[in-house]
């Protein structure tokens, strides 16, 4: 992979005609090692916000060893390009071949249900396994969080007795897990989640032995400012700790968001301007479905050789294929005398970006590249000068 400082580093070696993503290693490793250490329990990364198989390696060094996998997939890809690794299956409606595959051929032995059927298809799949960590999902609120991950998934109070005193009878651990949304912006979504854990476990009475609080933890964007990372940590601790559980039970949680946003960002170019509509490169079939499809905003920089002196203004981008969903309607800051040629970087875009991009209408990347400068923001290292460098205007 070929290295370059920054994004301005890259412009002045060559001008590239495509978006190149640019990936930031020492951005994950701070993240997983902020979780490894700060976490009281055990962090399974969510390989679907971003399965790159460099940044799959660089978790790993990092101390993570599980992985949250949700398709046949993802359970090859991890299983091949970390072979040490223990994958954890954990969407609640999987074919029965991919879980007999995971069981028999990669050895994976934890998966999730949030229902009677499919705890009898994963009895049937592993041929009456003894040895499953069974965890069961719970269906809570995604009220505090800006991405819903409430309606598809997660059984509901009433289904849970009778399902988790099945599970108890075919799990060697059982547990009890949810997903509270994505970019989680209070750790009330965790306190909340977690009083329906406890009532589960106490109108149940069975042995709990994994609380697995999911995904959810936030990244920093230009008008989501969430409260600090070790907030979200202190709620879900003292919640646990809360717990009727016995004292050996396991904390888990799966980030996905939180460890890979500020792996990467993308290096667009402006093909044209009309007024303050750019067109770019990159767009909502490229690494900017969230900035097309919900409006989310990242934060962007003029990347030139003479750096502008002219006023930030709010420009609208439009991505380069053909479709009028192509859109994207920030608003994003940029000098007011940018023009064709010019080139921007739009960052944390690690996170659900590069991972959602398609080849439709004929528009590709170029090889990433890699860099060594700070991600346009953060929540793992001092954040106002970060704020600052990135030009993010807050509204
Ligand atoms: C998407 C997902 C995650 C990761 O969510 P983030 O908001 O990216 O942290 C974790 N667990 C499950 C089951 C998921 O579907």
């Amino acid at each position: 992979m070929h290295e370059h400082h920054s994004a301005l580093g890259l412009v002045k070696a060559r001008k590239p005609i495509l978006p190149v993503t640019l990936v930031r290693p020492h951005a994950a490793f701070r993240a997983a090692r902020f979780f490894v250490e700060k976490l009281p329990g055990k962090s399974l990364y969510a390989v679907k916000a971003n399965p790159d198989p460099d940044l799959l390696k660089v978790l790993w060094e990092a101390g993570i060893s599980h992985y949250d996998v949700a398709s046949m997939g993802e359970v090859r890809l991890v299983a091949q390009t970390l072979p040490e690794a223990t994958l954890c299956f954990m969407h609640p409606v999987k074919a029965t071949e991919a879980i007999e595959e995971a069981y028999f051929v990669h050895g994976v032995k934890t998966f999730s249900l949030d229902s009677m059927a499919e705890l009898e298809k994963i009895r049937r799949a592993t041929r009456g396994a003894t040895d499953l960590n069974l965890l069961v999902r719970l269906r809570v609120s995604s009220e505090h969080s800006k991405l819903s991950l409430a309606t598809k998934f997660g059984a509901e109070p009433g289904e849970l007795p009778e399902l988790l005193m099945a599970a108890r009878q075919t799990a060697d651990a059982l547990g009890l897990c949810f997903h509270v949304g994505s970019q989680a912006m209070s750790p009330a979504a965790f306190g909340d989640a977690m009083e329906r854990v406890r009532a589960a476990i106490v109108e149940s009475s069975v042995t709990i032995d994994i609380v697995d609080v999911g995904g959810g933890f936030p990244s920093a964007y230009p008008d989501l400012d969430p409260p600090a990372m070790e907030s979200f940590f202190q709620m879900i601790h003292e919640k646990f700790e809360d717990l009727p559980i016995s004292y050996s039970a396991e904390l888990w949680a799966e980030p996905g968001r939180a460890l890979c946003a500020e792996y990467s960002s993308v290096l667009v170019r402006v093909e044209q301007r009309r007024g303050n509509t750019l067109y770019i490169n990159d767009g909502a079939y490229g690494a900017l479905f969230d900035a097309a499809h919900i409006g989310w905003r990242y934060p962007t920089r003029l990347i030139r050789e003479e750096d502008s002196e002219a006023e930030l203004v709010p420009f609208r981008f439009f991505g380069p294929t053909c479709d009028d969903m192509d859109k994207m309607e920030g608003p994003f800051f940029l000098p007011d005398d940018i023009g064709p040629g010019d080139y921007i970087e739009i960052g944390m875009l690690g996170a659900y970006g590069n991972a959602m991009r398609t080849q439709f209408n004929g528009f590709t990347t170029e090889e990433p590249v890699r860099v060594s400068d700070d991600p346009m923001m953060t929540l793992y290292g001092p954040r106002s000068e970060q704020d600052e460098a990135s030009n993010v205007v807050r509204l």
